[in-house]
């Protein structure tokens, strides 16, 4: 990093990051314009920071590549516009860098960004400016725009009793993935399926086609499972004022593909379907009387009472992940 000024360190990455339709006015000025094509914004950030979000060595010898840090990164920011039921239209990058860091990481991590970018489908959205900074922390942090397209936004606090609690995306194999790359033992270990998890746990897949077709169908309340199925369903009965009760059957067939991982570590598939985030799936809440839209399976439904989310109508011990806890 050091033999590079900040101009020549973006002279080498901006190539590395397409424009779409969406941008009226690039990188190079002090800040970029990007259409709002229905008059309204859609807005978030989400930040990755080292030691706490990712680690450049894991416990299994892993190494983190800077692809996979700007992937994780995108991902995250456009399935929060998903979980609102809009599209991404842009996103601007803040890297804070270790004056150590190899500038093909920085490539590697603007090569993440893009191919997150469009290997997630977000047509449209692109990486129109950002910043660089040094630190002794590797950091990235993502602002993402997007917009509803005339539709309206999918809140948090529109679940009634007797709507249907239904899913998109995965359950617990980012869990699994980080478990593994958490434990002693190498990737071969865990066979054809192992390195499959991990991805999943390094770059993420959210189902982008999903929000706006849930928008558009009705769904009552969504958000996407950044901390866990249990831990985020909370979040929408505290702010819908209803209880969810989770159908553990339903939650089986996501538990299945994960035993063989699970009983190789001695834990519970379905305690990382419960409780694990990061798969950044999106949970919903849909009115009875419509079909669920493509892409979404029914785990539940709302009921009447305390804001509680409970599994075949038990409490449930089990949290998801909070930053804050000890
Ligand atoms: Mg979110």
């Amino acid at each position: 990093m050091g033999e590079l000024t900040e101009g020549e360190l973006l002279a080498r990455i901006f190539p590395l990051l397409p424009l779409s339709d969406t941008v009226l006015l690039g990188p190079g000025d002090d800040a970029a314009i990007v259409a709002a094509p229905d008059g309204r914004t859609v807005i978030s950030m989400d930040t990755l920071v080292e030691d706490h979000d990712f680690r450049l060595v894991r416990p299994n010898g892993h190494r983190t590549t800077g692809y996979d840090v700007g992937w994780k990164s995108a991902a995250q920011n456009l399935s929060d516009i998903n979980a609102m039921g809009g599209t991404a239209t842009s996103l601007v990058v803040s890297l804070t860098l270790p004056p150590q860091t190899p500038v093909a990481w920085v490539e590697d991590c603007a090569r993440g960004l893009a191919a997150a970018i469009e290997g997630l489908g977000a047509i449209g959205c692109c990486v129109v400016g950002g910043d660089l900074g040094a630190g002794t922390q590797l950091v990235v942090t993502a602002a993402v725009t997007g917009t509803l397209d005339g539709r309206s936004p999918v809140l948090r606090s529109g679940a009634r009793a007797g709507h249907t609690i239904a899913v998109a995306g995965t359950l617990g194999r980012a869990a699994a993935g980080l478990a593994i790359l958490e434990d002693g033992r190498t990737l071969t270990d865990f066979g054809p399926s192992g390195e499959e998890l991990v991805a999943a746990q390094l770059r993420p897949q959210p189902p982008l086609a999903a929000g706006p077709a849930a928008a558009l169908a009705g769904a009552s309340a969504m958000l996407d499972v950044s901390d866990g199925l249990i831990r985020d369903a909370g979040r929408i009965a505290t702010a819908s004022g209803v209880g969810l009760d989770l159908d553990p059957e339903a939650l089986r067939r996501y538990a299945e593909p994960l035993e063989g991982a699970a009983a190789l570590l001695g834990v519970e598939a379905m305690d990382w379907v419960l409780g694990g985030g990061e798969d950044h799936g999106l949970l919903a809440t849909f009115p009875p009387d419509r079909p669920l839209p493509p892409g979404f399976a029914a785990v539940g439904s709302v009921k009447p009472g305390r804001p509680l989310v409970t599994l075949a109508s038990r409490e449930t011990a089990l949290r998801g992940w909070d930053h804050f806890a000890d």
